[in-house]
């Protein structure tokens, strides 16, 4: 892919970056440019560009305004003590954008494209890598969306690939602290056959009602069960769920309508060199309760890129509470590990790092 760059005449000056990275929040403040590529059954994928950041100009016939057919990731740069910047493991969201751009009938933007257009963002954009202090980073959203001029039902036949980038603070300030969870047994985010597994708008505006209702209850997230028994556990709005029992063995909820995490994938991996055995398999809401209330289920924890590992506290629902499980020894080791890998202090013997 051939990417011409137009620099930013009037890029945030040095002293207002050191000012945004010494306290960057999360998703409000964005980079000097933006990547962009668009694709037409004709010409395919063409017009790679790196802009300068800025609004996008749409007629409001375009068709991701009215039917939603978008597709996103979610990843993070790191800067190394030695002032280098890595990503990690961003093949893997170029593999799970194809995957999702498959399920929503887009185009599918092949791998190696996928990461030369984070990795040239990243270049131009470095500057606004923080330092590694409280574990922040550089955050990238690439997403795919419908940029056909047209109201009518079918796969667009103009779509536009973006990325962009903003700084991130640490996602817990003052320490990890576990996660409380409310279980909605009126919503689900995913049915057989539905988009659960995809990475798209969609699935997110469906959680919200049932986030305000986490929220209202007092918690921090919500956990979907599976649409068609309501009994399995499923995962967190945006969280993937592990659960450690007191012979060792670990338990994560199995793919197919859960959006399969990056770290996830990767704590399996991880846990297996550290000893433990993960089972990926159905795992239900009542073996949550009784594993926690006999002391069976020693340790929960949740997994995302934006929080690396976070204990799962309490479990609250219409009636009933579980109480969090005792530990959290073997959530703060695999999270040191992977935060360590991130940040370069420790060696990648996976060769995670890009
Ligand atoms: N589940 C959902 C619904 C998510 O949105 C995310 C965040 N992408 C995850 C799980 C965790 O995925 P990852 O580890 O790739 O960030």
């Amino acid at each position: 892919m051939q990417i011409s760059t137009t620099a930013n005449p009037s890029p945030v000056d040095d002293a207002r970056l050191a000012e945004i990275l010494a306290n960057p929040g999360f998703g409000v403040h964005f980079t000097d440019h933006m990547f962009l590529v668009e694709w037409t059954p004709d010409a395919g994928w063409h017009n790679a560009r790196i802009e300068p950041y800025g609004p996008l100009s749409m007629d409001p016939a375009t068709a991701v305004l009215h039917y939603a057919q978008e597709t996103f990731e979610g990843m993070k740069a790191y800067r190394h003590d030695d002032g280098s910047v890595w990503t990690f493991r961003p093949e893997e969201n170029a593999a799970r954008m194809v995957r999702s751009s498959k399920r929503l009938a887009f185009p599918e933007l092949p791998v190696e494209d996928f990461v030369q257009a984070v990795d040239a963002l990243v270049e131009v954009d470095q500057r606004w890598v923080p330092d590694q202090a409280g574990e922040k980073s550089l955050y990238l959203r690439p997403f795919m969306i419908a940029t056909e001029v047209f109201l009518g039902v079918r796969p667009a036949q103009h779509v536009t690939f973006l990325v962009i980038a903003s700084p991130a603070g640490a996602y817990f300030k003052g320490g990890v602290k576990p996660v409380t969870l409310w279980l909605t047994e009126d919503y689900t985010r995913a049915g057989r056959g539905g988009m659960g597994a995809a990475k798209t708008g969609g699935n997110y505006a469906s959680s919200l009602v049932a986030q305000q209702e986490a929220t209202a209850q007092g918690c921090d997230q919500v956990v979907f069960l599976d649409a068609q028994e309501g009994k399995y556990v499923e995962e967190l709005g945006g969280m993937n769920l592990y659960f450690v029992h007191d012979d060792g063995r670990i338990v994560t909820p199995e793919t197919g309508t859960i959006l399969e995490g990056i770290t996830r994938a990767s704590i399996i991996e991880l846990a297996g060199k550290l000893g433990h055995q993960v089972e990926e398999r159905k795992f239900s809401i009542d073996e949550w309760r009784d594993g926690v209330s006999s002391g069976r289920i020693t340790e929960i924890f949740a997994c995302g890129t934006a929080a690396v590992v976070t204990p799962v506290g309490s479990l609250k629902w219409d009636g009933g509470e579980a109480p969090a499980p005792a530990s959290t020894d073997l959530t703060m080791r695999v999270r040191q590990a992977l935060v360590d890998i991130q940040y370069g202090r420790s060696e990648d013997t996976f060769g995670w790092m890009h």
